[in-house]
This record gives C-alpha cells, sequence and structure tokens, in this order.
C-alpha cells in the first residue's frame, strides 16, 4: 500500500464537473483581475467566518503584509509572534521594516503561550500575531487581555484554520483581523495561490482594499504605498464551488485524527494531538511526538507513508534572523516540538485500510 501525506487529485476527481465550468466562466468573461467571482468569495468567506469584511488576497502572504502594512507597522515597532510557524508569519513582521519580537509556544497544543506574552509587551509592541497552527486556535482570550490593555493590534494568522472555534468563536472573527491562505494544501484550497484577511472594522477593512490595489483611491492616486495583493478571479471561481464542502471536508479530517487517536491510545512513546475542550479544531494537520522521529520518518518512508516536519528548524534560529539575536535555547519548547513532532495523512479521503496501514506502521517503527 501507499498512503500520500496528501492527494488532491482524490479532491479535484469528486469536483472536476463543478470547477471547470466555473473557470470556463471566468476565461469566457475574460474578466480577469476582480470582478464578481472574487466579490462572491468575499462574501461568502465573510460569512463563512462570521466577519463583517473580507478583503481577497494574492496569498495568505500577502494577505498578513496587507494587514501589517494597513496598521501602518514599520521602522522602529515590536511585533510579537511565535517562533513555531511557517517563515510567512515573521518573514512579513520583517518585511514592513518592524522588528519580530518571539514568544515561547504551549508544548501541549504547539500554540504561542498565552503566558510569556505580558513580559514580551514593551512601549513599541505594535501587534500580536498568534498563529492557529495545525486547525487549533490559540488561546485567544488572554492574548486580547494583553493586548486590550495596551491597544495593541491582534492579527490572527489563521492561514491552517479557516472554520476553526475558540470558545464558540470563529478563526479570524477575534481579533483586529484573521488571515487565510488557499494554497492548496490548506484544508480550503485553491489551484494556486490566494488568501484572504477578514475583519469587524470598517476603517481597517476599507483600508486593505486600498493597500491591495497599489493604495490607489481613486486609481492611480495613492493614498498609501501599498502593493498588488489582488486575488485572482479564476481562484475565487474554484475556491466558491469548495467552499460548500468544506465543513464536511473538517468532519473526515475529524474522524480521521478520531480514528487515529484509538489506534494509539495507550501506545508508549507516541504523544497524540492535545485539543483544548474549547476549541473546534479542523486537523489542518495530525501531528504526534515521538522520542525517536527520524527513525519513525525512515520506516514510513520505508512503507510509502507520507510523513513531514512541520518545521523542522524555529524561525529564531533561522540564518535570516540571526541579527535579531535569539539563539539555541531562547525557545526551549518551540526547539523541542521541532525535533520530535510529526505530522502524518489526515486528508478526509483516507480510508479505514490506509489508516490502518499508517498506525500500525508508526507503532511498528516504535
Ligand atoms: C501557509 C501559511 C502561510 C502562508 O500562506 P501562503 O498562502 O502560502 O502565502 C502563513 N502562515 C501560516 C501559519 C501558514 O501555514
Amino acid at each position: 500500500m501507499e498512503v500520500p501525506l496528501l492527494d488532491l487529485k482524490a479532491q479535484y476527481a469528486t469536483l472536476r464537473d463543478e470547477i471547470r465550468p466555473a473557470i470556463d466562466e471566468v476565461l469566457d468573461s475574460q474578466q480577469c483581475i476582480g470582478g464578481p467571482k472574487v466579490t462572491e468569495l468575499e462574501k461568502a468567506v465573510a460569512a463563512y467566518s462570521k466577519c463583517k469584511f473580507a478583503i481577497g488576497a494574492s496569498s495568505g502572504t500577502d494577505a498578513i503584509l496587507n494587514a501589517l502594512m494597513s496598521l501602518d507597522i514599520g521602522p522602529g515597532d515590536e511585533v510579537i509572534t511565535t517562533p513555531y510557524t511557517f517563515f510567512a508569519t515573521a518573514g512579513c513582521i520583517a518585511r514592513t521594516g518592524a522588528t519580530p519580537v518571539f514568544v515561547d509556544i504551549d508544548p501541549k497544543t504547539y500554540n504561542i503561550n498565552p503566558k510569556l506574552i505580558p513580559a514580551a509587551i514593551t512601549d513599541k509592541t505594535k501587534a500580536i500575531i498568534p498563529v492557529h497552527l495545525y486547525g487549533q486556535m490559540a488561546d485567544m482570550d488572554p492574548i486580547l487581555a494583553a493586548a486590550c490593555d495596551r491597544q495593541i493590534a491582534v492579527v490572527e494568522d489563521a492561514a491552517q484554520s479557516i472554520g476553526s472555534e475558540y470558545r464558540g468563536k470563529k478563526a479570524g472573527s477575534m481579533g483586529t483581523c484573521g488571515c487565510f491562505s488557499f494554497f492548496p494544501s490548506k484544508n480550503l484550497g485553491g489551484v494556486g495561490d490566494g488568501g484572504m484577511i477578514v475583519s469587524n472594522d470598517a476603517a481597517f477593512a476599507e483600508r486593505c482594499t486600498i493597500m491591495r490595489n497599489h493604495g490607489s483611491k481613486p486609481k492611480y492616486f495613492h493614498k498609501y504605498i501599498g502593493g498588488n495583493f489582488r486575488l485572482d478571479p479564476i481562484q475565487a471561481a474554484a475556491l466558491i464551488v469548495k467552499l460548500k464542502y468544506l465543513p464536511e471536508w473538517h468532519e473526515g479530517r475529524r474522524a480521521n485524527a478520531a480514528y487515529y487517536d484509538r489506534k494509539f491510545e495507550g501506545v508508549d512513546g507516541i504523544v497524540t494531538p492535545y485539543i483544548e475542550p474549547w476549541n473546534y479544531t479542523i486537523y489542518n494537520q495530525y501531528v504526534i511526538r515521538v522520542p525517536n522521529r527520524d527513525r519513525v520518518m525512515a520506516h514510513l518512508k520505508e512503507k510509502k507513508i507520507g510523513c513531514e516536519v512541520y518545521y523542522p528548524l524555529p524561525l529564531h534560529v533561522q540564518e535570516c534572523f540571526a541579527y535579531l539575536g535569539y539563539r539555541e535555547g531562547s525557545m526551549p519548547e518551540a526547539e523541542k516540538a521541532a525535533k520530535q513532532t510529526v505530522a502524518l495523512p489526515i486528508y478526509p479521503e483516507l480510508t479505514d485500510e490506509m489508516k490502518d496501514y499508517v498506525a500500525a506502521s508508526v507503532i511498528e517503527a516504535l
């Protein structure tokens, strides 16, 4: 048997007859920038996320960059985030000229540890970017409380968590804004790059809308130094089709996770994902912790089972961030997680036979 980490062909096979005509509609109209498909998707994602506004973006990265630029973050400012995330989170902070300030993670959820945030706040702190990693939202109440005291913006990096919930509230709806990614491996993936900002703040949403089009309003009159952060209508057309199925795909992933959890119950050495009781997670990844991670991965590869490390080197020790002055040992929990965790196949189309094979192979390797 072969089990890839993700099988997008299995999903596409069921959607082909809906996606192709939707993309043809865009091609036939030759409205290849903006237009009704982008607006329709923005409305649908806003409604799904229980937010008033949504602004399409060219990628999840550009959604974050646009949000930070629209918050007027730049040189001299500090932005707090986690070192255990995809590079884009901190990359965007640095690209505005601001300084990323890393705060270590909670070893149970792998999300930023809110208890450590107050000590990292200074007079220069302009924003906090909690990342909802693997599909589970960060502990938002204490984060918002810390931010609220000092009027600090909260930008939710919800790239991996569209549709997840914290105490009944949707990802992206709790902070100043939320940023989604439609990278193909996310739960809602496009047929290329795409992203979106959601917000309940009308003035901020208006600024993001202007910023994504070179900061111009009206055309050729530039209010801000913005960029080209626009979502393509071809992406929007495919995403409108896929959004309808998102809740059932989430449920498929959750059922697969529960299946693995049962298989791994009581097996010495495996730490299965810990989900806070108040969270609804969408399992963009199912990540386990094992003591002999590299040996487990070698065994899975031998068995033709896809697996991946998210992420092998925390951001505070990346070469490009050496100037920030962190060292190995500065963020012990993130460093430990980077050495011990591995993601297993969790996509909704997995069969029971595939899951049995994956689970048995992991246990064998241990
Ligand atoms: C995927 C991802 C991004 C970036 O999204 P792109 O669409 O690939 O630019 C940002 N942050 C996190 C946590 C991600 O997982």
